[in-house]
């Protein structure tokens, strides 16, 4: 009776299966990305299948979300409710009947039956066993009425529920990740797997879709763990095939608390709305848990659908650290070409107000972001490191423009020696604007008589003028931005705080 994938040598067929109740979280998209690369690995389909049953709690607008990130990431499936596909629907709303038939099928033959226990019958009993330090189960009570018996409820209208009958024996199977794992079945007692005919519950679904849909192996969160047991038995009493199980490890916070809302963002949508790039994210994501067993680091997602391999994912559970998004999602950053990266923080610009169409020629706005780009860890951070080429006039306090001890006087002398070299300067460009004022620096230090290498006590008044910030690009930077007339005006400006 029991038949196992492996004697089939089924084709590789496997699915992500979110319900459409809330945004999708990293951890989701994690195991949509695991099931992704394995079927690519393998050359098999990676499905995507909408778990839906719970009408109360599903909503079309976090299946489009889904959807929608999911794309974002470049996970593209093979087969789901958007495509179609040989196996659809792919939505559970739309497979009602099925489960339906696979429900009479399982009264007919006894392998569940009606149970009509109000909720308050069952509490008291699990209260009950409790109190005898027994861990609660449901004690069978209508597990032997008779057809008639039965029969007269269901006409009467009588609240019920469907429970399978599980046997009392021991569940074994092989999990990719974390090896042999055994379950006691006994604990369990049956158990609800459809509120009625039309309305089954999660397990049932699972089930007969992952049997109809030729699934090959079944890669989820470990918080399924205790699952697959379950699924297991109802598997055997359908009388399908196993499907191969994987589960990933849980993915932590820092502290190792399981990874939740409270200690930072967990939806996919809040990574993208804060300008992490795809690419980064989908590379941070696969080293929750996988293992390349190398020093490398980075990763696109073609090299990944050929090195990745479900043998190296641990069983561990994997920190999430920001720090790490933000360090890849920087690299990342910097190794777009700054056409596109510019094309990627136009929207942050505009939505601050900074960016005005018509104001900034496309020329200019590049080297804004190339000066900036090196300081970004998300495009959102463009805002905080470009406004100051932005904005007319920096407000800020004068003893900004001091460098080390330098008193009101002498960072004007300072100031004044830019100005005079600047306004020599016979060819505006970055190069020959830096060595002027290196060498001005220079003169200037063994005028004052001040450390001859420390060529801040020239160049920090002059940035602090330029851009009215404690950090920036370097004045070189922001002075062939600004052009000669703004930059003079910027220093004239600062003298007179003096
Ligand atoms: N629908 C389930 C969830 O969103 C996943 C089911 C499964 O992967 O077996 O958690």
């Amino acid at each position: 009776m029991k038949k196992d994938i492996k004697e089939k040598s089924m084709p590789v067929r496997v699915r992500f299966a979110p319900s459409p109740t809330g945004p999708l979280h990293v951890g989701g998209s994690r195991t949509a990305l695991f099931n992704y690369l394995f079927a690519k690995k393998n050359n098999g389909k990676f499905i995507l299948r909408i778990e839906d049953t719970d009408v109360k709690r599903s909503e079309q607008k976090w299946t489009d979300e889904i959807i929608e990130q999911l794309k974002w990431l470049g996970v593209q499936w093979d087969e789901g409710p958007d495509i179609g596909g040989d196996f659809g629907p792919y939505k559970q709303s739309q497979r009602l009947n099925i489960y339906k038939n696979y429900l009479e099928k399982f009264l007919v033959e006894d392998k569940a039956y009606y149970c009509f226990c109000s909720e308050e019958e069952l509490e008291s009993k699990r209260q009950e066993q409790m109190s005898r330090g027994l861990a609660p189960k449901y004690d069978g009570s209508c597990a032997h009425l008779s057809p008639e018996v039965v029969q007269k409820n269901l006409a009467e209208g009588k609240q019920s529920v469907i429970r399978f009958r599980v046997q009392n024996k021991k569940v074994k199977f092989t999990d990719l990740i974390r090896g042999e794992v055994e379950f006691d079945a006994s604990l369990l007692g049956d158990i609800v797997i459809a509120k009625s005919l039309d309305n089954p519950l999660f397990h049932f679904a699972v089930v007969v879709d992952d049997f109809l849909m030729q699934i090959s192996h079944v890669i989820r969160g470990e918080e399924h763990l205790p699952n697959t047991p379950r699924q297991i038995l109802l598997q055997e009493a359908l009388g399908f095939y196993h499907p191969i199980y994987a589960h990933l490890p849980l993915m932590l916070n820092a502290d190792r608390s399981k990874l939740s809302k409270r200690q930072g963002d967990v939806a996919v949508a809040d990574y993208h709305r804060q300008g992490y790039l795809p690419e980064a994210l989908v590379n941070f994501m696969v080293l929750l848990g996988w293992n390349p067993g190398t020093e490398k680091e980075l990763f696109t997602l073609a090299q990944l659908s050929k090195e990745f391999s479900i043998e190296k994912v641990q069983k561990a559970g994997a920190i999430f650290n920001i720090q790490r998004l933000e360090f890849l999602n920087g690299l990342y950053i910097r190794e777009k070409p700054i056409e596109k990266l510019t094309k990627l923080c136009e929207p942050y610009l505009k939505e601050a107000g900074l960016l005005v169409a018509g104001q900034v020629s496309q020329n200019k706005l590049q080297e804004i972001i190339e000066v900036s780009k090196t300081r970004m860890k998300k495009l959102s951070d463009i805002v905080e490191l470009s406004d100051l080429f932005f904005h007319d006039k920096p407000s800020y306090e004068k003893d900004l423009l001091k460098w080390s001890d330098m008193q009101d006087e002498d960072v004007k002398e300072a100031l004044l020696l830019c100005d005079r070299i600047l306004s020599d300067l016979k060819t505006w460009e970055i190069k020959n604007i830096e060595e002027a004022l290196i060498s001005g620096a220079g003169e200037f230090n063994k005028e004052k008589g001040y450390p001859e290498k420390n060529k801040g006590f020239l160049l920090w008044p002059l940035r602090a003028a330029l851009s009215g910030k404690k950090t920036s690009p370097s004045p070189f930077e922001i002075a062939a931005i600004f052009g000669r007339e703004k930059t003079l005006k910027r220093i004239q400006e600062a003298i007179k705080l003096l």
